[in-house]
């Protein structure tokens, strides 16, 4: 007798819950399909939850975020599986299945009312890796105030009950009793007929940037670090205030291609969006300090986006940003200074400004582990990293891998508006497959 053959999935599966992944998830839930969406972090976002405002309109990164994420978690089509990550995955298009782990948070989400006691009363502070080093929080912890789903996790590695045995001052302040310190990871199986890639991008790390004292220099910080100081719900609710001693700057430098469009770090490529938000960070600067100065150095400005050309000419002329075209040589530490070197390429002339806060506009490179992913999913990479379109002219959402579709900056930059012009584009890409199969 010959088997009947299972009917093609109209299913979808999503990893990465940043702008784009969100975006293909509402896309294909709204048209009535189901999707498992999948995050490795505790909540939903991606990226952009990391934000202050956006350019060129200066929106509030968390107001214009918040509608989406909630949407997303309460979407009747929408399965959310976020601290999960897909463990393998094995046949084809129509018909994949799916494993996927989900870490222990330690705590029973189903009970959980996400009031925040337990949090408040915990007493271990560590460095929180959201804050991008310069905030911290605590070791039960979720990722922001905004966070969906509103529910913490227990880093392990530095609760104190984990690591000496004693304390429990969550479970004691837990009303509902949702603390669970037996919770363990475990796997569940799915089957999906399409899956889109939104994994993200990651920037280049701290230890590969020796020259401009990153990872040295307290008050040589990153955009996204830079992002948290401006941020009302970051660290510092907002005020720009300097790492070592909570200063406000005076003086602060903007450096242009930190990594990026330099061979010889790996990063031929430019970054694409780092003209933008490094404009946007010095003009926001300026709106919190009116007294102080902020310097940019650049190479040449790319600001090819609708709006952009005209929001860096903004920052020039109105908000009296200066800007100077060279390179940085060399940043140290002089007494409470950072000193920056650089040459003036229009004058010819060397320059040093004496600065209270540097901001690296760093490189935007893979996530950590995108090239594991990559390598279970069967999808190529570029020489870069990124992952690889299958034709970056007529197919730029399409892998090799036919069912398997990318969106937003994993496979190269990309400012908001194009990742989610991509999580759209690849949500449409796969309704078109469950508009020609027949049955669910
Ligand atoms: C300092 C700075 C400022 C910026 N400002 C602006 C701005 O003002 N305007 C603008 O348009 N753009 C801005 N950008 C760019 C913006 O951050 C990106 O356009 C946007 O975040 C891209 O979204 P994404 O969904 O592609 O990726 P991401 O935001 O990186 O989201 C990817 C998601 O995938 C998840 N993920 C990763 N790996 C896995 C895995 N293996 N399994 C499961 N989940 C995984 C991550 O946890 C994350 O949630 C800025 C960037 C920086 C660095």
């Amino acid at each position: 007798m010959v088997e009947k053959a299972e009917p093609l999935c109209r299913r979808a599966l999503i990893i990465g819950a940043g702008i784009a992944g969100m975006q293909a998830a509402l896309d294909i839930a709204n048209s009535g399909y189901q999707v498992i969406l999948v995050d490795k972090e505790p909540s939903i976002g991606g990226r952009m939850a990391q934000l202050s405002e956006t350019f060129p309109t200066l929106d509030c990164a968390q107001c214009i975020l918040t509608p989406r994420t909630v949407e997303v978690g309460h979407h009747d089509n929408i399965e959310l599986l976020t601290y999960s990550e897909v463990e393998s995955i094995e046949g084809g298009i129509g018909d994949f299945r799916v494993r996927i782990r989900r870490k222990p948070a330690y705590v029973n989400w189903d009970l959980c009312t996400g009031c925040g006691l337990c949090e408040e009363k915990c007493p271990k502070r560590v460095v929180s890796e959201f804050e991008r080093w310069v905030g911290k929080r605590k070791a039960i912890y979720t990722l922001s105030p905004q966070a969906v789903p509103n529910k913490p996790v227990i880093d392990a590695e530095n609760c104190i009950y984990f690591v000496e045995g004693k304390c429990r001052a969550c479970e004691k302040f837990c009303s509902v009793e949702a603390i669970d310190f037996e919770q363990e990871e475990y796997s569940i199986e799915e089957r999906v007929g399409a899956v889109i890639l939104a994994t993200g991008y990651d920037l280049y790390p701290t230890d590969g940037l020796g020259q401009y004292g990153y990872g040295r220099l307290p008050d040589v910080i990153d955009g996204l670090a830079f992002e948290r100081l401006l941020s009302a719900s970051g660290p510092t609710t907002g005020q720009v205030k300097r790492p070592s001693d909570g200063k406000i700057p005076k003086e602060v430098v903007f450096v242009q291609c930190a990594g990026s469009r330099d061979p010889e770090l790996g990063v031929p490529y430019c970054s694409k969006f780092c003209c933008m938000y490094t404009a946007k960070h010095a003009m926001l600067y300026k709106h919190r300090v009116p007294d102080g100065q902020a310097y940019v150095f650049y190479i040449d400005i790319r600001a090819a986006g609708k709006g952009y050309e005209e929001f860096v000419r903004r920052a020039m002329e109105e908000d009296r940003v200066l800007y100077l075209r060279g390179k940085v040589s060399k940043i140290f530490q002089n007494d409470d200074k950072v000193i920056v070197w650089g040459t003036d390429t229009l004058s010819g002339l060397p320059l040093e400004v004496a600065a209270d806060l540097v901001v690296l506009a760093t490189a935007t490179v893979p996530r950590d582990g995108a090239k594991e992913l990559g390598r279970m999913l069967g999808i190529e990479a570029d020489e870069c990293g990124f992952y690889a379109e299958a034709d970056g002219n007529m197919h730029p959402l399409e892998t090799v891998r036919p069912g398997i579709f990318l969106a937003g900056a994993d496979s190269g930059p990309k400012d908001i508006p194009e990742a989610v012009a991509q999580g759209s584009g690849a949500a449409a890409k796969v309704l078109s497959l469950f508009a020609r199969w027949s049955s669910p």
